[in-house]
């Protein structure tokens, strides 16, 4: 018969049993009949006044514990033979059958309490059994060390073949490299009580190399996505850098020839002279500063968006399309709502954004009645983004090329590239916002882009 646990498991995954030896079962056996004798002494010196007679309870459930049901039947038949004789050499009874009757009670009762303590033990056999089948039967390695002297107690048979006996993981918790075997364990410890009620620490190892290696390589093809997009993005930009500088360097030439022609006229006032000039010096600048994107798209990462408010993004857009729109005879106009929140973006690139779609729209209502040459840019907050729209009055876009609007080389302009909105489209959505087109309040077309906060409100 099993009987007690102590000493918790070995190694190899088997609950060691204590008492469960032939010589640790004699020991249990004769240190009970010891326990018996010493409490008979002891009621018989007391002379039966004290009712010592309850201690044998002990001896009998110690060996019921130690031995089980069996070894403690047989105490519990010495301790109520042994109280039976003691108490009657100093006590008759009137009849022979009352003693034989008030020793079989006796029996019966330390009876009763071997099979509850048998009970009990079995139970709790069951119970640290189930615990230890559930652990060995575990997919995972798992290791239970002893709390104090660090010492296993228990590892199931994943654990012996990943690790042999007897391997400590120390300290150490999370995701921990292997250099030796080349792999990646994800090691979780947590502190329990054993089966013998000693402090322990259960550890649960999972190999996880292979998730590992998968998330490693799903990172490599997503950095290689960006990286192609990116190289997308930057050969659309390169191809489209000239029809970007064009708009600067234009705008430079009209500057120039409008100062050469009030030289040349001798009406030069100094002041208008150095107001053109000072607009040749921005927008040389602004042709710098497209080239310096350029450069910094080239090297990795992107250009930290930054909050930016789109009100000077529009105003800005405005007044570097202004010199084409004035010879275009096309009227730009701002409606502007207040207090937008900072948005996360580029300023130098969303700028180019926004004189692309009035570029266009200057381009789309070119050569229509002065009624329908008037071009307007408005911001205003949608949820928590903030949308800037570039609306114009003119024949809207065609419904052929509508729902490819945005991709490349689509254009319907005679010498277009069909660049413009796909590059647009780029940018916008590298800062993390959208762009699209939608039929303007007139017969027109409106362009909008929409961009997160800088600063997102929680919830
Ligand atoms: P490109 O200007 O070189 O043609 P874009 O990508 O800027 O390239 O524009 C693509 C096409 O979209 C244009 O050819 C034009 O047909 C259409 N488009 C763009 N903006 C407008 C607009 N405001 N109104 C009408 N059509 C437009």
């Amino acid at each position: 018969m099993e009987t007690g646990l102590t000493g918790g498991a070995d190694i190899r995954g088997e609950v060691r049993r204590a008492g469960s030896g032939r010589s640790s079962r004699a020991l249990s056996l004769a240190t009970s009949l010891a326990l018996v004798a010493a409490v008979a002494i002891a009621d018989h010196l007391t002379g039966y006044q004290v009712r010592l007679a309850i201690l044998y309870l002990v001896p009998v459930a110690w060996s019921a514990w130690r031995m089980g049901a069996a070894g403690g039947a047989l105490v519990s038949i010495l301790a109520a033979a042994c109280w039976t004789i003691t108490f009657s050499s100093s006590h008759p009874y009137p009849h022979a059958a009352y003693l034989y009757l008030e020793g079989a009670v006796t029996g019966a009762t330390f009876m009763i309490i071997v099979a509850l303590v048998a009970r009990l033990r079995h139970a709790l056999e069951r119970a640290d059994e189930r615990f230890i089948t559930v652990l060995k039967a575990l997919d995972m390695a798992v290791q239970v060390e002893d709390g104090r002297s660090g010492a296993t107690l228990f590892a199931n048979r994943r654990f012996r073949e990943a690790f042999g006996d007897g391997h400590r993981f120390g300290q150490a918790t999370g995701e921990i490299f292997d250099a030796e075997r080349r792999r990646w364990y994800l090691v979780q410890a947590r502190s329990l009580r054993w089966i013998d009620g000693s402090a322990a620490i259960l550890r649960q190892i999972s190999d996880v190399t292979d998730e590992r290696n998968a998330r490693e390589l799903a990172a490599r093809h997503r950095e290689a996505a960006h990286r192609t997009a990116r190289l997308v993005a930057l050969g659309e930009l390169a191809t489209a850098i000239a029809h970007e500088l064009n708009q600067p360097l234009a705008a430079i030439a009209t500057y120039n020839n409008a100062s050469l022609r009030l030289l040349e006229q001798g009406s030069a006032d100094p002041e208008e002279l150095a107001g053109a000039m000072r607009k040749c010096r921005d927008q040389a600048r602004r042709a710098g500063a497209i080239i310096q994107r350029l450069r910094q798209m080239l090297r990795q990462p992107l250009p930290t968006p930054s909050g930016e408010d789109l009100n000077d993004v529009a105003s800005s857009a405005l007044e570097l399309a202004e010199p084409e729109a004035l010879e275009a005879g096309v009227a730009l106009r701002l409606s502007l709502a207040p207090g937008l929140p900072p948005v996360r973006t580029d300023r130098v690139l969303i700028e180019q954004v926004a004189l692309n779609l009035v570029r266009n729209a200057i381009e789309a209502v070119h050569g229509l009645p002065p009624e329908r040459r008037h071009i307007l840019i408005s911001t205003r907050t949608e949820g928590q983004e903030v949308r800037l729209a570039v609306e114009d009055a003119g024949p809207g876009v065609p419904e052929e090329i509508a729902g490819r609007l945005f991709d490349a080389f689509v254009t319907t302009k005679p010498g277009g590239l069909g660049l413009g909105l796909s590059i647009c489209r780029s940018v916008v959505e590298s800062m993390g916002g959208t762009i699209g087109y939608e039929r303007g309040a007139g017969q027109g077309a409106r362009f909008w882009v929409r961009l997160p906060p800088a600063f997102p409100e929680a919830g």
